[in-house]
């Protein structure tokens, strides 16, 4: 493999963990493998507040008006998420209208949203991504290259984890028996549209 100053490294086999820009999976040959995809028609608009917590657990509130989450960051740090048009900017949300919106969304009786200075905004794309298969030859798709789910589950970083202990068992299988067809399961077990990682339990704190 030669990078981009030039240098050439000789590995065995590749781990392509770098994400869902990196170069992994920029340079794997397209038409060889299949993407599916699920875009929805909103964004999450998610902020962080200088506000101590209102509840002592994550809410994720279901209202007309659209999603609205508040998670525990800190004693002192709070941090929400709204449901918004997939068209708006962070600039059609000041903090006014923002603190207006977890108001009304977030409502329960007797309960009072902590509101304080906003420091942090931005916007995440609510899309899933699973590129199937997630192997070519020597090379291995992990995480993020190989499939992005929305933030919603909490479960990206735990499919990552989970697939570098596939490959690492892929990989001493392979070692011991020398035969390439046990480099095959690893694709097969890895892909969150697996039975085995659909009934997998995960933890989250999105
Ligand atoms: C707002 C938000 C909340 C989330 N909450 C949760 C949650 O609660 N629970 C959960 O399980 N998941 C969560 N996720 C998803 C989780 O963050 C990702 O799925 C996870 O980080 C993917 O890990 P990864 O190692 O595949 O990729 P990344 O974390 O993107 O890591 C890839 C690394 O490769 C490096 N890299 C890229 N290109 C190169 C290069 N050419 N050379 C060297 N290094 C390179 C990058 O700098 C980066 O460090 C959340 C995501 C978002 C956006």
């Amino acid at each position: 493999m030669e990078c981009a100053d030039g240098t050439v490294v000789h590995a065995e086999f590749v781990a392509g963990a770098d994400g869902q820009h990196g170069a992994a999976r920029a340079s794997a040959p397209w038409e060889l493998f299949t993407e599916y995809r699920m875009q929805h028609e909103f964004r999450w608009l998610t902020l962080l507040a200088e506000a101590p917590p209102s509840s002592d657990s994550t809410i994720y509130a279901v209202h007309p008006a659209g999603f609205a989450g508040h998670l525990l960051r800190s004693d002192t740090v709070t941090r929400f998420h709204l449901q918004v048009p997939f068209a708006d900017t962070v600039d059609d949300w000041p903090d006014d209208r923002i603190w207006h919106e977890l108001r009304i969304r977030l409502a329960q009786p007797g309960w009072t949203l902590n509101e304080g200075p906003v420091f942090s905004k931005n916007m995440l794309e609510m899309q899933s991504k699973v590129c199937e298969p997630m192997r070519h030859g020597r090379v291995f798709l992990l995480g993020d290259a190989a499939h992005i789910i929305t933030p919603s589950g909490g479960k990206g970083m735990n499919l990552a984890m989970a697939d570098a202990a596939e490959l690492d068992a892929v990989l001493a299988r392979f070692a011991e028996s020398g035969d390439e067809t046990d480099l095959d399961v690893y694709s097969a077990r890895a892909s969150p549209t697996s039975g085995r990682r659909r009934s997998s339990a995960t933890r989250s704190s999105t």
